[in-house]
């Protein structure tokens, strides 16, 4: 089983991506949590290469391709082996943020972004994927004094929070099988029910 998070800048998704991988813990589960951009040695040399560059130094299809790089580790190295065990991956976002991010927000193209990351992960895509939905001015708030990833996305114009808030809900209404859409701004412990109760369903 592959459960992935997404959702804007602060939306919460690490506390609930904990929660959730606590939870399954305890019930017996094997779980791989992970995250990207990361997630592996060199998707984390990746990670601080796109997140802790200069204004200006890497293009945004540059950008969208380190994304991809990173994520190709990842799937063949940690996502695809540890559901061939039979764990559950839970990951701190996937190819829907780039979709999102570099699609939307960088004004790439939605498509073509799908489609390298299609490419690089030979087409794996998560069972369920949580969005965690939040308003720019919210996610803002939540993300205060912060690490690089937080101050690079602070420099950013809630125009372009919007677009990757709206990309996210557009993926959530053209794949509604795979998709759990929730408003980030709700109590944590009635998320991490609804979530538990999603991913309950899918275990049975
Ligand atoms: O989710 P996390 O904080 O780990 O992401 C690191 C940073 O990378 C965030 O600021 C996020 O907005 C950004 N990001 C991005 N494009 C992606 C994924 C993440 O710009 N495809």
């Amino acid at each position: 089983l592959f459960i992935a998070f997404e959702g804007g800048d602060g939306a919460g998704k690490s506390t609930q991506a904990a929660l959730l991988t606590q939870a399954l813990t305890e019930t017996g589960h094997v779980v791989v949590r992970t995250r990207e951009p990361g997630g592996t040695p060199v998707g984390e040399k990746l990670r601080s290469l796109v997140l802790d560059h200069g204004q200006g130094e890497i293009d945004a299809r540059c950008e969208a391709l380190i994304f991809a790089a990173s994520r190709a580790a990842h799937t063949v190295q940690v996502i695809a082996p540890a559901m061939a065990r039979g764990q559950i991956v839970i990951s701190d976002r996937y190819i829907d943020s780039s979709i999102a991010y570099q699609g939307a927000g960088r004004g790439l193209g939605t498509r073509d972004v799908a489609q390298i990351n299609e490419w690089a992960t030979a087409n794996l895509w998560p069972d369920l994927t949580v969005l965690l939905d939040v308003a720019p001015l919210d996610g803002r708030k939540r993300r205060t004094a912060g690490d690089a990833a937080e101050d690079r996305m602070e420099s950013e114009p809630d125009g372009f929070h919007a677009d990757i808030r709206q990309a996210f809900l557009d993926l959530a209404g053209e794949h509604p099988d795979r998709y759990l859409v929730l408003a980030a701004n709700r109590p944590i412990n009635e998320l991490a029910a609804a979530i538990d109760a999603a991913v309950g369903t899918l275990l049975t």
